[in-house]
């Protein structure tokens, strides 16, 4: 139902909410952004020229004890320093140009992961009208961790049981720091791939000698380069994996030597 004067929760700067709707859902609000310009995320210039616009949909604090959405209508703008660049612009004071949900509520949940863990966290998060899985928790958790380590620089990729025979994960330890900093589902080239592509600060990779990591480390280093402390990586992998031992994760243990390759600078 429409709201004729609502107590109107916190609207960030550069958004003007256009309409709410409170409903058994929770509360819904329509809103649109105002910047005049908005900027390139390729070469940093600045652009007033709009090519189009779409809607977002985004979780948000509650209101009270109603689940808040943002149903935002972005713009499309057209760099004039980058030929052919259309890029999105951020949906002010709320969160990153692809999340679906803000960052002040990612911060909460992240908070309430931290102290109860995933399924405690989103029951607890879902009691509060913060509606979250416990994956996402997960998530969320995960990803505080990565922000607040430094960048790697020499990791060590293995493959590792969740249940032997059955279902297996592939492990990142940065070498240096002696920490898991990555889990990925399965053990093929594909995840290692990517999350190398996404990691440009690491310039060694630890790994089996052949098999689906070293493709994937073979297409990140353009082909091959230097040897360094090929035992080093095994090593670690097992060290952390004593120090978890309440985790389910167990070392597969092949026992052959791990191969390390230097990376090319990208
Ligand atoms: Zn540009």
């Amino acid at each position: 139902m429409p709201i004729s004067n609502p107590s109107m929760p916190s609207v960030p700067d550069g958004l003007h909410a256009d309409d709410l709707t409170l409903s058994a859902a929770g509360l819904l609000i329509t809103a649109h952004t105002t910047a005049a310009q908005a900027t390139c995320p390729r070469c940093g210039q600045s652009s007033t020229r709009i090519h189009s616009a779409y809607w977002r949909t985004l979780k948000d604090l509650p209101w009270h004890d109603r689940a808040v959405t943002w149903h935002l209508r972005v713009r499309r703008f057209r760099c004039g320093h980058c030929p052919g660049r259309i890029f999105a612009e951020p949906a002010a004071g709320l969160g990153l140009r692809k999340a679906r949900r803000s960052e002040r509520l990612a911060e909460a949940q992240t908070d309430i992961g931290m102290v109860l863990g995933g399924e405690p966290g989103a029951l607890l998060s879902r009691r509060l009208a913060m509606p979250v899985s416990g994956d996402t928790v997960l998530r969320l958790i995960r990803r505080r961790a990565i922000a607040s380590s430094p960048a790697p620089r020499v990791v060590g990729i293995d493959d590792w049981a969740w249940r032997r025979g059955q279902s297996y994960a592939t492990i990142v330890c940065d070498l240096e720091r002696r920490r898991v900093i990555d889990l990925r589902p399965g053990r093929s080239a594909a995840p290692v791939r990517d999350w190398l592509a996404a990691h440009p600060s690491v310039a060694v990779v630890s790994r089996d000698r052949a098999g689906p990591y070293a493709e994937a480390a073979h297409r990140r280093s353009g082909g091959d380069a230097g040897c360094r402390s090929p035992a080093s990586a095994r090593q670690c992998l097992r060290g952390t994996a004593q120090h978890r031992r309440a985790s389910p994760i167990r070392d597969q243990g092949r026992g052959e030597p791990l191969h390390a390759r230097a990376f090319s600078p990208s």
